[in-house]
């Protein structure tokens, strides 16, 4: 159901969680028409994620894909859209990654490390920041340009916005409905996206998480704490700790195993003992190649598709989001690692067969 004339709209968002709403903010900021719809009883993971950006991820901690491009820009529009909606949900923290053993520490210690190495992390061969928290004794990486997103803060306030400017639909959307229409529909709809039947040809390659959140008395915590699993401060006691990742039972229901996974994870990372206060499961939206899907459909121009953030969607959606966007009202051409016209040849195949 719309409430607006067609007439009266350039675009139709489906999904508010984060990669529509910034899509949609980014248009009304070029002065689109826009109308979003999201389903209440279809669940987002962006309600679940811990919403950690890290610009270097792994054992070697090397930097992640477009580091210098995303990081620099989400800092920017993170701190200028606290501004325009009035609201803290950027938190600019350090991330201590202590070394998981000797072998480890040493590889840091013997290493020439690239020179660019120190912009984005320090190393300490010692463990002396968080001697009475973290059971590791061979000191760790503190890396830079880090921290977490507060995504609930973030998308309850983007629901007020939508809502007062009376563009928000809390309803289901029928992807039929977007076939020859004089506006442009843009499918944001996460994980759900993989029954999309006109982007179902997309590889999609979906995982489940979970989280706790946690309480844990007495501890002063600021930065971020993550090996094996990660610990985020959320407020003064309460801490978000992840994640799980599985390839089955793709569903958002939280499981006894995830729980017992975690806990015992923060146990061989963390010394303070924990109390659960909540727990979630989640999808993330993720891609084979690792890549997000952006772009239009190959037959129907009218309809397109941001999705495929994976388990970065705090790091990519801001870019994205805005390339998409001059690219909608503009023409401004799509980076081809995103475009999915890097899989016309399935999607041919699926029409073929
Ligand atoms: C356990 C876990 C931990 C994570 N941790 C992090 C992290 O630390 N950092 C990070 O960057 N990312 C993290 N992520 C990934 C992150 O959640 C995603 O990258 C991102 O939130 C995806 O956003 P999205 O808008 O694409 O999808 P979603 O947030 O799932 O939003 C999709 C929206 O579309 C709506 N919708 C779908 N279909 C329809 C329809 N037909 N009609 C109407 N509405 C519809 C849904 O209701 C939903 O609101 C984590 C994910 C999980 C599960």
């Amino acid at each position: 159901m719309m409430n607006k004339e067609s007439a009266d709209i350039d675009f139709v968002i489906v999904g508010q969680g984060l990669a529509g709403s910034l899509l949609a903010y980014l248009l009304l900021q070029k002065g689109k028409r826009v109308q979003i719809f999201d389903a209440p009883e279809i669940p987002s993971s962006s309600k679940v994620a811990a919403g950690i950006f890290n610009p270097v991820t792994g054992r070697k901690l090397v930097k992640t894909w477009m580091a210098d491009e995303l990081f620099p820009f989400l800092e920017q529009f993170y701190l200028a859209l606290e501004k325009e909606l009035q609201t803290k949900f950027f938190h600019q923290v350090l991330i201590y990654r202590p070394f998981p053993n000797q072998e480890v520490q040493e590889y840091f210690k013997r290493n020439v490390l690239p020179e660019n190495f120190y912009d984005f992390a320090s190393l300490e061969f010692e463990n002396i920041k968080y001697k009475n928290l973290v059971k590791s004794e061979w000191g760790g990486a503190t890396t830079k340009q880090s921290g977490w997103v507060d995504l609930k803060i973030l998308l309850d306030t983007f629901r007020v916005y939508f809502k007062e400017k009376g563009i928000l639909i809390e309803e289901k959307f029928n992807p039929e409905t977007a076939i020859s229409q004089p506006y442009k529909t843009i499918f944001c709809e996460g994980f759900q996206g993989k029954f999309n039947p006109f982007f179902n040809y997309l590889p999609f390659n979906p995982v489940k998480g979970e989280v706790l959140d946690i309480s844990i008395d007495g501890i002063n915590l600021e930065e971020i704490i993550s090996q094996g699993a990660f610990v985020v401060p959320l407020s003064q006691n309460t801490f978000r700790l992840g994640a799980t990742y599985s390839w089955h039972e793709l569903d958002f229901s939280p499981t006894p195993q995830g729980k017992k996974e975690l806990i015992e994870k923060y146990h061989k990372l963390m010394k303070p003992d924990l109390m659960v206060v909540n727990h979630l499961a989640g999808v993330r939206p993720a891609t084979k190649d690792r890549r997000p899907f952006v772009g239009m459909h190959p037959d129907l121009q009218q309809i397109g598709i941001f999705n495929g953030l994976g388990s970065k969607g705090v790091s990519l959606a801001p870019y994205f989001a805005n390339q998409f966007a001059e690219f909608l009202v503009t023409g401004k051409e799509l980076s081809s690692e995103v475009n999915i016209n890097r899989f016309a040849s399935l999607y041919l195949g699926a029409e073929n067969s």
